[in-house]
């Protein structure tokens, strides 16, 4: 039985389907419905064939120039460069802001890894804030309070950091306020938020920065890469030089700081290219895949889905479930094995980073909401390529956690 569309394009000599081990452990078994894997346009091939014949390979030219102005056109920023990675893209975001050792960075709790290790990497304390009932997301109140205390303190953080998170923008309106107040800046982790939208602005705007990303579980895939993006010409130069080496004009080569090699190449530039196009289309498949859940798993009590703030539109990147133990008579992790019994993927929600042994030592602004949301939230298979009847298998086999199959 096909998982998705993507498989139908299997190539033989693949040891997996192109449908891909996007994010996986403990690996599937190969029939597994997966959590997002990336699903193909059918128009990669003739663009990665046009960038081979022209002999743009490299992380230089025409073809990542490109990518970055499509980038700029989907997220509404007029400044883009595309980078190796979302991960990239962040770390740069941090250099940017000329984070140093001992500065402190704030994000939220409730998110992946890469949001923060770039900026533990060089030398900043992470502090984790709480997220919202509400969004899922940074919770302005909490850091508008925060914000007042460190100012006291004398200590205010070097950047803020929200998160959009499985495809919902952060409040970047209220975020800006608090941070405005204080005069520091925002970079927003807009890597899930892709075609999301915040009171009708695409997602990351309004930040200072904004990180995104085309890893291969993302809504839009250039096979892995990123962008960082802004509304300042001066921010991004400095990110390109820094992306290739921090070379000098000069003949010979010439360095006053040192940089990365995060340049994205042309061959995954003219993947990313020929994905872009379908963003919009995606949204309102995945939108689709969270609206077939809602009216499939809606009615199980101690069941709740993902709010969707009236300020926002999500991407619904990952369509999330909530299962209170004490209404359900299950828990997230009994439906996690029985999904997994059943050969589909699923995910608790990001465990928040104050609970990391990464980060132990790491202050914490309260962390109560997500810590719930981590032993509640699953993340169901969303990808905008999924058919209604592999979706239908999933509805099924959480709805036999409630009634035993009936
Ligand atoms: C995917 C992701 C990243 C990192 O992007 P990569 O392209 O995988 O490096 C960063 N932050 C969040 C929240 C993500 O989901």
């Amino acid at each position: 039985m096909p998982l998705t569309e993507a498989t139908a394009s299997t190539a033989p000599i693949l040891p997996f389907p192109p449908g891909g081990r996007a994010t996986s452990y403990p690996a599937p078994a190969p029939t597994s419905l997966l959590l997002s894997p990336p699903e193909l346009t059918g128009g990669e091939l003739a663009a990665l064939r046009a960038a081979l014949e022209s002999g743009w390979i490299a992380p230089a030219g025409p073809i990542p120039l490109a990518f970055e102005a499509a980038v700029a056109e989907a997220t509404g920023f007029p400044h883009v460069l595309a980078v190796a990675s979302g991960t990239a893209a962040l770390h740069l975001g941090y250099r940017c802001l000329g984070v140093e050792p001992g500065d402190e960075v704030w994000t939220s709790t409730l998110t992946f890894v890469a949001t923060i290790a770039p900026a533990v990497q060089m030398g900043a304390v992470p502090r984790f804030l709480d997220v919202t009932e509400e969004s899922w997301t940074l919770d302005p109140d909490l850091l508008a309070a925060e914000l007042a205390r460190a100012a006291a303190r004398g200590r205010l953080p070097r950047a803020v950091v929200p998160v959009d998170l499985f495809g919902q923008c952060a409040d970047l309106d209220a975020i800006r306020a608090c941070c405005d107040r204080w005069g520091v800046p925002v970079l927003s982790d807009s890597a899930e938020g892709l075609g999301a939208r915040l009171r009708g602005r695409p997602a990351g705007r309004g930040a200072a920065l904004a990180a995104f990303s085309f890893n291969g579980n993302k809504i839009v895939t250039a096979g892995g890469g990123g962008a960082l993006a802004s509304e300042d010409p001066a921010s991004i130069a400095l990110a390109r030089r820094l992306a290739g080496q921090a070379k000098e004009p000069a003949p010979h080569y010439q360095h006053e700081t040192t940089g990365h090699s995060y340049g994205l190449s042309s061959v995954l530039a003219a993947v990313g290219l020929a994905q872009l196009p379908t963003l919009e289309a995606r949204v309102a498949a995945r939108r689709s895949v969270f609206g077939l859940y809602r009216a499939g798993l809606g009615d199980l009590p101690g069941l709740s889905l993902m709010p969707e703030p009236a300020w926002g539109r999500s991407s619904r990147w990952l369509s999330v479930i909530r299962i209170d133990p004490t209404r359900a008579g299950t828990d997230r992790e009994r439906v996690r094995q029985a999904l997994l019994s059943a050969g589909i993927e699923s995910r608790p929600v990001w465990k928040p980073l104050h609970l990391q042994p990464a980060f132990r030592r790491a202050p914490q602004v309260g962390g109560a909401v997500a810590a719930r949301l981590f032993e509640e939230g699953l993340c169901l298979p969303s990808g905008s390529g999924m058919a209604p009847a592999a979706q239908a298998r999933v509805i099924d086999a959480i709805r036999a956690c409630w009634y035993g199959g009936a």
